[in-house]
């Protein structure tokens, strides 16, 4: 910008422009944005270029030693993990996918090479990657066609207006209401979906985009009530689901985060919160719940990407989100989280190894709609608890529902297992959602039979 301004100064004589400006800086804007134009030819990079010649990288440590030689260079090189989420994970077996920055993936390649440590380039350059894999720069056109396109990624303000538009449109089926305020002051909506009725019913809570870089999650989220209007009439099971049950769905639950991953920093997981003492910003919003809180597999340290906060419910979001789940609690029979990525459905504890007491339902519901999930594609989902199949995670929004008393509490991890990891590309949210609405519809008719 300064380069602009010096430029202007020097040829505003030579450029005779009419009249007697009432300000500097009105006269010389159209020139600034003539400059910007010339300065800036052809296409811009998103997010200013910032991925150029970063690599993701997979490593699948042999032994323990490896997996400690691992942890002390990632954190020297403060390195983006993808999966999993913290570096306390890297053991021995782990799948670990890591995004290092361009000046650093030169100091690892040679201490990989040196130590002997296989590795494979899941993503050679990830600015290339991203701007490959996504539309963002030609969305545009595709945007402004009629009809709201469900095949494509959506900021927060195209899924708020989005939200408002169906509340308007919908009213017999939809009834939109805000639970409280983001730590940035942004509303957190949430769609009631189902006939209205002045009959007792039970409710399945829905809710995507705990972390702020799974886009495919909202997606998911949005592309869930896009079928339950479109085929209720058609699909007596969707009748049946919305004639029986409400569904609240919280399209986006981390508002800012997700915000902030469409505005500077695509890979960002956290909130947005500050702290009083570091200047890193943000808490796990998948940690920060009071259940086993800040306990294993969560962090205390404020830049770290499982950082739990400085309290349970520290953050606004989870606040108003438990705050709603504990008043609703009696009706609310299943909670849905989905996040991404890695191809599983797991159920209660993530926090700890043990059976849940109504694990024999909750574990054959689970098989079904894996099960269902796999007829379409014959994609693969991993299935069983938290602890035993991801990693142990304290203070955990499904935990915590669970624990509430809300008897079938899953979360979806959606596609894929990393060859495009958070950078799924637009043209496999059809395919990924349509798997996931037979898993989904599976969990909610096995629901439907019980009568409590
Ligand atoms: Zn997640």
């Amino acid at each position: 910008m300064t380069a602009v301004v010096t430029f202007n100064a020097s040829h505003r004589n030579a450029m005779k422009l009419p009249g007697k400006p009432r300000s500097r800086t009105a006269a010389f804007l159209p020139l600034c944005l003539f400059f910007m134009k010339v300065l800036h030819p052809g296409h811009s990079h998103l997010y200013n270029n910032r991925y150029a010649g970063d690599k993701v990288i997979r490593l699948i440590p042999k032994s323990e030693e490896e997996a400690y030689a691992l942890k002390k260079i990632y954190h020297q090189l403060k390195v983006d993990l993808w999966q999993p989420s913290s570096i306390s994970y890297v053991t021995e077996g782990t799948v670990t996918d890591v995004h290092i920055p361009q000046n650093a993936s030169r100091a690892l390649l040679v201490f990989l090479q040196q130590a002997s440590i296989q590795y494979n380039i899941l993503i050679e350059d990830l600015q290339k990657a991203l701007e490959k894999g996504s539309s963002l720069q030609t969305q545009r056109n595709r945007r402004s066609a009629p009809g709201y396109n469900y095949e494509v990624y959506h900021s927060l303000e195209e899924i708020q207006s989005w939200m408002h538009h169906l509340n308007k449109t919908h009213s017999g089926l939809i009834h939109m209401f805000s639970i409280g305020k983001s730590y940035e002051g942004r509303s957190l909506f949430v769609l009631k979906l189902g006939r209205r009725s002045r009959a007792y019913k039970r409710a399945v809570w829905i809710d995507c985009g705990i972390h702020a870089r799974e886009w495919i999650s909202p997606a998911f989220c949005q592309w869930f009530v896009k079928e339950a209007l479109l085929t209720y009439r058609s699909d007596p099971a969707m009748r049946k689901m919305l004639n029986h049950l409400y569904f609240y769905i919280m399209p986006v639950f981390n508002v800012d985060g997700y915000h902030f991953s469409w505005t500077n920093d695509r890979f960002w997981r956290k909130t947005r919160s500050r702290n009083s003492r570091f200047r890193c910003r943000g808490v796990d919003a998948n940690r920060n719940w009071k259940v086993k809180w800040c306990d294993e597999g969560a962090s205390m340290y404020p830049c770290d990407d499982t950082y739990c906060g400085p309290f349970p419910e520290s953050e606004p979001e989870v606040r108003a989100v438990a705050n709603f789940l504990r008043k609703h609690r009696k009706h609310i029979r299943a909670y849905l989280s989905f996040h991404a990525y890695a191809q599983m459905l797991l159920y209660p504890y993530s926090y700890k190894y043990a059976t849940i007491p109504n694990f024999s339902c909750v574990e054959s519901a689970a098989y079904k709609a894996v099960n269902a999930l796999r007829s379409v594609y014959g994609v693969q989902y991993r299935y069983g608890p938290a602890s035993s199949t991801l990693y142990v995670s304290s203070g955990s929004s499904m935990d915590w529902a669970y624990k509430n008393g809300i008897p079938y509490a899953f979360a979806f991890e959606l596609r894929d297992t990393g060859h495009f990891g958070f950078l799924l590309p637009e043209m496999l949210i059809k395919p990924t959602c349509t798997e996931t609405m037979m898993a989904v519809k599976n969990i909610t008719m096995h629901l439907l039979k019980k009568r409590h």
